[in-house]
């Protein structure tokens, strides 16, 4: 199936279901974006949505591609619609066909929906201030002055990082629940290398920032933040 964003055929992934059905879903990685048949994404088991944050944290090898303005579904070619949603305090966006067909949603946006991403704290925009001048924007890609600003003067999204520490919390549970045990008791499995005292999430952003020789331009939080949950993953 060719993604309805740059029209390169998609990475075809078939998951174990729920009650032994089987779940397909594809992915591109040129648009960072995921397309799912009908309501495929309620039926992923702890497993399958494992996997998927696996393939979603593989660092990028080129900058993300924008979107056209018009969409087409990959199933009846009619234009998909863009539609807007919230979860929780957080709004995240995808594109559905009016036929039922699936729908498409970005990887930041899939996170976005999962309640996995959270606006910096007053405190931690401080913090990332003292180390870094100028980041780019997850929700648009526009440069953002961290000095003047702490929304994206372009789209307006707040600056936002992925909750690693809610997400180890998810990855430990789903480990848990693919092999069917109980969540073990004890400290989840930290997205956060572990020093002498436990840096904050900042600073490990900050080190994956120098790490990469990025903190010219450094990427997106959010997608920076992937880098680490892959870490944890692997
Ligand atoms: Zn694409
Ligand atoms: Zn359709
Ligand atoms: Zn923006």
């Amino acid at each position: 199936m060719n993604c309805p964003g740059c029209a390169t055929e998609m990475t075809h992934l078939a998951f174990e279901g729920r009650l032994g059905t089987t779940i397909e879903i594809d992915l591109c990685s040129v648009c960072r974006a995921i397309w799912f048949d009908h309501f495929e994404e309620l039926r992923l088991t702890p497993g399958a949505t494992l996997k998927v944050f696996g393939v979603i944290s593989e660092p990028a090898d080129r900058p993300t591609t924008l979107f056209p303005t018009a969409l087409h579904c990959p199933r009846c070619n009619g234009r998909l619609l863009l539609t807007h949603d919230m979860q929780r305090s957080t709004p995240f966006q995808y594109w559905r066909c009016d036929s039922g067909h699936g729908r498409l949603i970005t990887f930041v946006d899939f996170l976005r929906e999962k309640d996995f991403v959270r606006p910096l704290t007053p405190q931690q925009l401080e913090e990332l201030r003292q180390n870094i001048q100028t980041i780019n924007c997850s929700n648009c890609g526009a440069a953002i002055n961290l000095v003047k600003d702490s929304v994206c003067a372009h789209c307006g999204s707040a600056v936002s990082m992925l909750d690693l520490q809610q997400m180890a919390r998810t990855v430990g549970q789903l480990r848990a629940a693919a092999s069917g045990r109980q969540a073990a008791d004890g400290p989840p499995p930290s997205a956060v290398p572990r020093g002498q005292s436990d840096p904050s999430e900042i600073e490990a952003l900050v080190q994956a920032f120098k790490t990469a020789g990025r903190t010219d331009s450094p990427p997106g939080l959010i997608e920076t933040g992937l880098g680490l949950l892959g870490r944890l993953l692997r």
